[in-house]
């Protein structure tokens, strides 16, 4: 989906004015859903070098100037949520009426990004309105002329970085086509091969006289109960056609490796002695490298009782690995094949909440529920203030958030806002990443 600017303002600033610019005669769709969305005009868009889609609210000509009315503020929220960005327009001779403020009002509750254009800036009359735009709080007012196509180059540099921003997250979008990869990692004997050849099917991962043949594979495909699955190879899969005094070193190297490759990690723990240090150490280098985990715990055929068993582990694991918080645990029986498909789907909902999206409305409706209910800190008897929250990429699910003072905002607050993206939106089994940006 191309980059989408929703031009918004009070009627008779220009908006019609600026999107036949930029739409030329490119005049793609009208939203043909009769009656619902007939206001909102799409066009695509070229600026320089720049593609993108403009939704025009303008066609409200007849709304009392005086007042916002209903209709008029849903259509400019409704355009604001369709957007990536908007490009709230001024008139500049005009200067900053009340009406531009209730704009400017709904446009800081929204959260979106705001480019702040000031149009029929041509002449030297212009300057003045240009200046008094700043008061908005909505950043650097950029001059504008619609109707003489003044401008274009500042608008182009505001629109750049997010166009460009946009089209990377579009790149890194999941490609369906394309099996899921998959790495089983875990301490030597903890059951690695003898998983694999359970989902495989068949005996076929090294063991035998024909172990050398494959044994420099990396990977092996597999259709796995209808689904496409590259597995990655590892130490303990590959051992038994190599030398056993060769082991450690390859474990640690492989287990890197198919780490790096993989999309899923497994970790394989022994149901007797889980979670030691190797084990911590792989899963914590899955969460570094961005990975959704799934544990499943092994041999769960030799445990007796089960129930407390897995509270136990449970519980060690929430201890031990808290930064793999919500992290499926499954218990499986490698050797019996039980368990697997209960570990599929595992890996499946972590593989989709890895991929998840979250779309910019509702992210910045969260933020504000939660900087309400629980503001960040004021060191210094300044409040931080967060203004804005956009998932920059999937794989694993980053978001950025704009705030002044971005150095002093405490870990602690971070963490906050990350476990209750992960509770909010069910992001469970994947490492989530949040950054800051300093805004205005
Ligand atoms: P909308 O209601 O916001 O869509 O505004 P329009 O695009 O219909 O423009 C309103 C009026 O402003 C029209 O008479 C336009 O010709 C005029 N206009 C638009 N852009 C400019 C500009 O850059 N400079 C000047 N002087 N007038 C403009
Ligand atoms: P790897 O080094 O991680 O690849 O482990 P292997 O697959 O070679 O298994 C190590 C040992 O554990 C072998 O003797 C397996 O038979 C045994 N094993 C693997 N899975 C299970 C299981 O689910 N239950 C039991 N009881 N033993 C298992």
């Amino acid at each position: 989906m191309s980059f989408k600017l929703a031009i918004v303002g009070r009627p008779n600033v220009g908006k019609s004015t600026l999107f036949n610019r930029l739409v030329g005669k490119r005049l793609a769709l009208v939203d043909d859903q009769p009656g619902v969305t007939r206001d909102l005009r799409e066009g695509e868009a070229r600026l320089g070098d720049l593609t993108f889609t403009v939704i025009d609210t303008a066609g409200l000509e007849e709304a009392d100037p005086e007042s916002l009315p209903g209709r008029m503020r849903a259509l400019t929220e409704r355009a604001v949520d369709m957007a990536d960005a908007c490009l709230f327009l001024l008139d500049a001779r005009a200067g900053v009426t009340p009406q531009d403020e209730v704009f400017a009002d709904i446009l800081r509750r929204r959260n979106g990004r705001v480019i702040l254009g000031v149009n029929k800036a041509e002449g030297a009359q212009g300057e003045a309105g240009v200046l008094e735009a700043w008061r908005l709080g909505l950043g650097e007012p950029i001059g504008l002329s619609a109707e003489h196509g003044e401008g274009m180059g500042d608008l182009y540099a505001a629109l750049e970085p997010l166009v460009a921003e946009h089209a990377a997250r579009e790149l890194d979008a999941p490609r369906p086509d394309r099996p899921i990869q998959l790495a089983v990692v875990g301490r030597p004997n903890a059951g690695k091969s003898t998983l694999v050849n359970a989902i495989l099917g068949e005996d076929r991962l090294l063991t035998g006289p024909e172990a050398g043949i494959t044994r420099d594979a990396i990977s092996v495909n597999v259709s796995w109960g209808g689904t496409d699955f590259r597995i990655f190879d590892t130490a303990g899969m590959r051992k038994k056609a190599r030398v056993v005094s060769k082991l450690e070193k390859l474990s640690v190297s492989d287990g890197l490796r198919a780490v790096r490759f993989a999309e899923v990690v497994v970790l394989l723990v022994d149901a007797q002695n889980p979670f030691e240090t190797q084990d911590l150490r792989i899963a914590d280098l899955a969460e570094r490298e961005g990975r959704a985990v799934v544990v499943a715990v092994n041999k769960w055929d030799l445990v007796e009782d089960k129930n407390r068993r897995l509270r136990e582990l449970r519980e060690q694991f929430a201890r031990l690995l808290p930064q793999l918080k919500g992290a499926p645990l499954v218990a499986v029986s490698a050797i019996q094949g039980k368990g697997l498909d209960k570990l599929r789907q595992a890996v499946l909902d972590a593989h989709e909440v890895w991929n998840a999206r979250i779309s910019t409305s509702q992210l910045n409706q969260w933020l504000r529920e939660q900087t309400e209910a629980h503001p960040p800190p004021a060191p210094g008897g300044r409040r931080i203030k967060l203004r804005y929250m956009t998932q920059i990429k999937s794989r694993p699910p980053s978001f950025l958030a704009f705030c002044q003072r971005a150095d002093e905002m405490p870990e602690s607050y971070t963490r906050f806002l990350i476990n209750g993206l992960r509770r909010d939106f069910g992001l469970e089994g994947t490492p989530i990443r949040l950054t800051y940006r300093k805004g205005e």
